[in-house]
């Protein structure tokens, strides 16, 4: 089968022929239908090999829908010929988190060497995948598979960072998204559905600005200087209650202190690597700094609910697994508008 990997340390993803993995016992394989590329993927490929832990080859892909063609040994309640959306961060199944459905929080993954597809095992970026279990799978129900694909990480991360800062996103509260790529226009779209806050959007370039706005942003604004002035006049002078950096870098961090409201919730999702520094005399009284990763389980159930009643949607870019490569060099370069799909 074909299958999109990342292959010797330093260099790209590769297009390559690979065989077809069997199923074993308790595990499903998918027909892929899509998968998304995240700017996570970069991050990986980007490692050094002296911190490079995921594997190689590595078959690329943590987002993905498609249909179940073959059971392993002992699965029930998968319908062959369903289209099942992956639940990407798989845990045991077993502790406290994973009970809660947070596999994203499993305190055992790690030891117990469970790892979520496309980051560490074969991911959905080929013609088939393997789920290793049938809770990670997610009924699809008449949802569009290729507009749906990346809800399950760009959807599902912001969701996650989202809710967990509801109480802060009352009438009347401000909640800045810094970031509007593949994550950051869905972001915007989720707190536009679940809270009364007016939204402000930051990013670099007049495009995506303009894409953070058609998908409900109340402001869109230049990530420079300039805009912690703005946000500190559109707020009255008290900041925002919550700051959503889907970036991560420096610069944005140091944006998301300067305008992060007494009281607020600052959320570093986007993994660029910059320092908050956080205590008396950094950050305002009472605030909070998180860095969330990924969602549950019952919370994808919930995007997938928002997307139902079409309330969130993701932008999307279609490519062919041929164009693959190509596509992660335009994510790569800041190119994407939304999220890119290669549809197989
Ligand atoms: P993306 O490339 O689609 O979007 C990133 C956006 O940030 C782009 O629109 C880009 O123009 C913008 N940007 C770059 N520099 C900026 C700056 N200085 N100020 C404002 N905007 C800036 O990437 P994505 O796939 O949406 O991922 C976003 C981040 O989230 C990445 O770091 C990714 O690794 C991370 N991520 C984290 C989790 C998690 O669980 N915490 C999950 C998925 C992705
Ligand atoms: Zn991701
Ligand atoms: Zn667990």
């Amino acid at each position: 089968m074909k299958a999109i990997q990342y292959r010797t340390v330093g260099e790209g993803p590769e297009l390559v022929e690979i065989d077809t993995p069997e199923p074993g016992p308790g595990q499903i394989r998918l027909k892929v239908t899509a998968a998304g590329l995240c700017h996570s993927d970069w991050f990986v490929m980007g490692l050094p090999a002296e911190q490079y832990t995921y594997g190689l080859p590595l078959t690329l892909g943590h987002e993905g829908v498609g249909v179940a063609e073959k059971l392993g040994d002992g699965v029930e309640g998968i319908e062959l010929g369903a289209t099942y959306a992956i639940y990407g961060p798989w845990g045991c199944g077993q502790c406290h988190a994973c009970a809660q459905g947070a596999e994203n929080y499993c305190a055992r993954a790690e030891e117990l060497g469970i790892h979520p597809p496309g980051l560490g095992a074969p991911g959905a970026m080929a013609e088939y995948v393997i789920v290793d279990d049938a809770r990670h799978l997610t009924p699809l129900g008449d949802l569009d598979p290729v507009e749906t694909v990346s809800l399950t990480d760009a959807g599902l991360t912001p969701y996650h960072a989202i809710m967990s800062s509801k109480d802060k996103l009352f009438a009347g509260s401000t909640a800045v998204v810094i970031g509007t790529g593949g994550l950051g226009h869905v972001g915007i779209q989720v707190l536009r559905a679940v809270s009364p806050a007016t939204v402000i959007a930051l990013d670099i370039t007049e495009e995506k600005l303009a894409l953070a706005r058609e998908v409900g942003a109340h402001h869109a604004l230049m990530s420079d200087e300039s805009a912690i002035g703005e946000i500190r006049r559109l707020t009255g002078g008290r900041g925002a209650e919550a700051v959503f950096d889907f970036t991560g870098v420096q610069p944005t961090l140091d944006i998301a202190r300067q305008v992060v409201a007494t009281d607020g919730d600052i959320q570093i999702v986007g993994i660029g690597g910059g320092l908050l520094p956080t205590g008396f005399f950094s950050t305002p009284f009472g605030a909070s700094v998180r860095a969330p990763y990924w969602g549950t389980r019952s919370e994808l159930m919930e995007v997938l609910a928002l997307a139902r009643t079409g309330s969130v949607g993701v932008h999307v870019e279609r490519y062919s697994i041929d164009e693959a490569v190509d596509a992660y060099t335009r994510l790569h370069d800041g190119k994407v508008q939304g999220r890119a799909v290669v549809v197989l």
